[in-house]
């Protein structure tokens, strides 16, 4: 097909060791209709949207043309699934190739529900509609709320039925990612692959996501300091803001320190460490106040799988890993009481201030208080829910913190504009997209969701037109939440 659209793709990853993948191609779907494109996002990786809405631009998004210069390949990879490893790879993804960008840089366009690959075992490789919507309004909020992610470039139905428990319409989304390594990805390699290979795989990842440390002397050391950096800032802004994963299998876990597989994810309503959405997680392992642990646990795994790389004697090379694993906590910590204190308005810092932090949490705790609004409400001074703002004990911590505003050399107002820019108006409410699901899939129609979009993107906006996505769900039915459908 002609190239009028813009795509420019390269296949770095395709010139890795075969080991790492199986070239495979889309299988052709019957009839796509395009759902949703994201504009701004095409448009930033250099892509002619009106060409995208063209039959010839919907048939790439469907698996039924291949863009010029694309290689597609699935990924092969490893994980540990709730504590269990296993070897898995790209079951309902293709890598189409790496468009590069207008302004220098790379990002991965994939497929998600292509078709089976040899990585699929005994899966279909294809998705129902519902989901990639779900996928893509909540990675869209993730983006709006500053937090690194995968984007959502498309959305298309395939005119074919996938088999569930029921029958659901079929779709595909498009996702962009500054890459699909993954912890797992080094895994598959240091279990499946030789020493060279190992090594080319994590030179690969430095030149792609790290190229200050390409010189350095330990370079794969590095390697290691920097991604348990990025998974440190990553997650505390995950806490920051009330998002839990669900999924943080270790190939869930990216290199490049962007969220990925939005599965069975959800923001937490009422405050509550012990929050579980997921309908697999049982034993809550990966609930809201655990993702910090799982975090190094599966960091340790990544460090566990470049041991060969970082000494040739293997009680050194762990010595050394373990330096580099044991600075996750610190640093994690350090990020999220850096957000807690821009959260409350707080600019300098005091020994106290985590105190004062944890003061106003168990409050939420104890009082089952939103955790989102509770931030907006001390944000506007508007504090309507006596439950937890009528207390004696609120009034006294209420006190402290405002002597504690009081000690630090920022006006008022330079506090408050931090707060709003620290406190979200607007979260992905589970009901809200249910809500723009239920209107998509059932009905087609698509302006719930829109509206829902539209409103996500600025989250930090603090306007007229997002009180109504502010808003707490009537019932109080717990949530849950399913993985691959
Ligand atoms: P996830 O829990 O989303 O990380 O998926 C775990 C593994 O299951 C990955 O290797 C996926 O590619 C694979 N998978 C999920 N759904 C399907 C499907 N419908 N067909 C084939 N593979 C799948
Ligand atoms: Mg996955
Ligand atoms: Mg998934």
């Amino acid at each position: 097909m002609t190239n009028e659209t813009g795509w420019n793709l390269d296949n770095s990853y395709a010139r890795l060791p075969e080991k790492f993948f199986t070239s495979t191609n889309p299988t052709p779907v019957r009839s796509p209709e395009l759902i949703i494109l994201n504009e701004s996002l095409a448009d930033s990786l250099g892509l002619d949207v009106k060409s995208l809405n063209s039959e010839d631009g919907v048939a790439v998004f469907a698996g039924n043309e291949i863009p010029q210069g694309a290689s597609p390949l699935a990924q092969a990879y490893a994980g540990h699934q709730f504590g269990h490893f296993n070897m898995l790879g790209d079951g309902r993804a293709i890598l189409l190739g790496e468009q590069v960008l207008p302004e220098g840089g790379r990002v991965d366009i994939q497929l998600k529900g292509p078709g089976r690959t040899p990585y699929s075992r005994g899966g279909d490789g294809r998705a129902a509609l519902g989901p990639m919507l779900r996928e893509y309004i909540i990675s869209e909020a993730m983006h709006g709320l500053g937090i690194p992610t995968t984007r959502s470039l498309a959305v298309v139905t395939t005119g074919e039925t996938v088999i569930r428990e029921t029958g659901l319409p079929g779709a595909i989304m498009t996702r962009v990612a500054s890459s699909h390594l993954r912890v797992g990805t080094f895994q598959f390699a240091a279990k499946w692959g030789t020493i060279e290979e190992l090594r080319t795989l994590a030179d690969y990842a430095i030149e792609r996501h790290f190229p200050d440390i390409e010189a350095d002397e330990s370079r794969y050391l590095s390697l290691l300091q920097e991604v348990v950096k990025r998974q440190a800032e990553l997650i505390a802004q995950w806490q920051l803001v009330g998002f839990i994963h669900g999924v943080m299998n270790t190939d869930n876990m990216t290199i490049s320190g962007e969220t990925i597989d939005y599965g069975p994810c959800a923001f937490m309503d009422a405050y509550d460490p012990a929050t579980v959405f997921s309908s697999i997680d049982r034993q809550g392992r990966y609930a809201y106040g655990n993702q910090p642990v799982i975090g190094g646990w599966n960091l340790a795994r990544f460090a566990e799988s470049l041991l060969p790389l970082l000494h040739d004697d293997e009680d050194q090379a762990v010595t050394l890993a373990q330096d580099k694993i044991s600075v996750f906590n610190d640093l994690y910590h350090s990020n999220w009481l850096a957000g807690m204190r821009a959260k409350l308005g707080i600019f300098n810092e005091e020994t106290q201030d985590e105190a004062l932090i944890n003061g106003i949490l168990s409050m939420m705790k104890k009082h089952g208080a939103d955790y989102t609004n509770t931030f907006r409400a001390l944000t506007f001074d508007k504090k309507e829910d006596t439950v937890l703002f009528g207390t004696p004990e609120f009034a006294q911590w209420q006190e402290l913190w405002q002597a504690r505003l009081g000690r630090q050399k920022e006006s008022k107002e330079s506090s408050n504009q931090l707060m709003q820019n620290s406190n979200p108006a607007v979260i992905p409410r589970n009901h809200r997209v249910e809500e723009a699901l239920e209107a998509a899939v059932e009905k087609e129609d698509y302006s719930v969701m829109e509206r829902l979009l539209d409103v996500l993107a600025n989250p930090y906006a603090h306007c007229e037109k997002q009180a109504e996505y502010a808003a707490l769900p009537e019932s109080t039915k717990p949530y849950r939440t399913f993985c691959g459908t």
